[in-house]
């Protein structure tokens, strides 16, 4: 059994109760935690102990990402001005030239700009699938696996396609038979339901403007039967609620509650436009939301209603978003941004910092599906844990370190334990090399530009 002991530092729980400790401990056995507490840690028995000074230092559970597009970190910096739809008309025939290798590449990137903000556990949404890409699952899957974050990959898809009335071009859509062929058999390959697991998979259909009803039925009917889990878009922006409001003839809460898409196996990305009922329909069916500050704000599409939903007893995590409509791609920051956002909508009031630090771990957890496993630093939990570095000139005289952390610059994490296994250490990735990351993702870039440039 290997055992780490952290010491010293301060520990913001983000249990039920709010736990926290101004000098605390946490110990950890294999991939779990077994004690959490205030002062020194008890003594540990023989063998090897790997000790941490946590001296100076903030210990929070590791950061849930829940909603991303790792692929889009090679087309970033595209269609700066746009709206969501003009933005995705431009990128879709980008997006149509990409492969496993520049998937590898993108992933790499996106996964160590998650790890070195302080995320331990990621979801990430693939939906587009050109032929002859090669196997774009796996390759994230085994970036994953590399870098060392927790992973749930969703099979996403697309099958309404301009000639059929959708936005994207028909290019990308894929035939629904295919759609959910390809999803079984990811479950099949790459599913793990068991507690400590570090890969899972959901069903993603893109969104109402992408995809038909039938395979959104379908696919809700697949997740069901094989006890996975769902994720889509959703009310992004006021485009999409016209769309709907023309196409279905409703608007897109009410278009997804008649496919039987409200429930607790269900996270939705965006949620911008909201009315009171289907703020409160969220809240009673337990559909979970993946709220994407930093890509609400790149997109000019508004400000979902995230203070409404908690209070309405819905799961609220946050999400990064596809790099191409946020270039950061940092979790940490998206705590900040999702408190400055709902203060702009709703005074200084309405989220507090460890509101926000609570969205960014156990909203993320709750959203896909692993309350029980992560989200909160308690014993029996995974050790998913980040230890930010609380004084340096950034943060040092803050006395309070939750303030710190949220309201501070949002720096790289200190220490980043994934099941116990060391991803960060010294503020670096320790298990990919970060300069060979950038000189690949550099050139994955420029071949998906070359390659669509010869398209077009
Ligand atoms: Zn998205």
């Amino acid at each position: 059994m290997s055992v780490t002991v952290i010491e010293g530092c301060a520990i913001a729980t983000v249990d039920a109760a709010g736990t926290e400790h101004a000098d605390g401990h946490l110990v950890i056995a294999d991939d779990r935690l077994v004690a959490v507490g205030a002062g020194p840690a008890p003594p540990a028995g023989d063998g090897d102990v790997v000790r941490i000074d946590g001296r100076g230092r903030l210990a929070t559970p590791g950061l849930v990402n829940a909603h991303h597009h790792l692929y889009q970190w090679v087309t970033r910096g595209l269609a700066q001005q746009a709206t969501l739809f003009e933005w995705l008309v431009e990128l879709y025939p980008v997006w149509a030239r990409i492969d496993a290798e520049t998937e590898s590449a993108a992933a790499r990137a996106g996964l160590a700009a998650l790890a070195r903000s302080g995320c331990t556990a990621t979801m990430d949404h693939h939906y587009v699938f050109p032929r002859e890409a090669g196997d774009l699952l796996e390759a994230e899957i085994e970036a994953a696996q590399a870098i060392g974050l927790r992973f749930h990959a969703t099979r996403g898809s697309m099958d309404l396609g301009r000639s059929d009335g959708g936005l994207p071009p028909d290019e990308v859509c894929e035939d629904r038979d295919e759609i959910l062929a390809a999803s079984e058999a990811a479950i099949d390959r790459f599913h793990d339901p068991s507690p400590g697991a570090m890969v899972r998979i959901a069903l993603a259909p893109c969104s109402p403007f992408s995809v038909t009803p039938e395979l959104m039925k379908d696919a809700a009917e697949l997740a069901r039967k094989r006890g996975v889990r769902l994720h889509t878009h959703l009310a992004e922006t006021t485009d999409e609620e016209a769309f709907c409001r023309e196409r279905f003839g409703v608007r897109p809460v009410e278009y997804l509650e008649g496919l039987g898409w409200l429930g607790d196996d269900v996270w939705l990305a965006h949620c911008v436009h909201l009315d009171a009922h289907e703020v409160s329909r969220f809240g009673e069916t337990g559909t979970g939301v993946a709220h994407c500050p930093s890509s609400n704000a790149r997109l000019g599409a508004g400000i979902a209603p995230v203070p409404a939903l908690l209070a309405a007893g819905a799961p609220v995590g946050l999400g990064v978003d596809g790099a191409a409509s946020n270039e950061a791609g940092e979790l940490a920051m998206e705590v900040r941004n999702a408190l400055l956002l709902a203060r702009l909508a709703g005074g200084p009031a309405a989220l507090t910092a460890r509101e926000a630090l609570e969205l960014g771990t156990m909203g993320g957890a709750r959203c896909l599906g692993r309350a029980d496993d992560i989200g909160s630093l308690e014993p029996g939990k995974l050790a998913d844990v980040a230890l930010w570095r609380m004084d340096g000139p950034e943060q040092a005289g803050i006395a309070d370190p939750v303030a710190g952390l949220v309201l501070g610059a949002p720096r790289p994490v200190e220490t980043l334990l994934v099941g116990g296994r060391v991803v960060v250490a010294g503020g670096e990735l320790r298990t990919a090399d970060e300069a060979e990351i950038g000189r690949d993702v550099a050139r994955a870039a420029r071949r998906v530009a070359e390659r669509t440039g010869a398209a077009r």
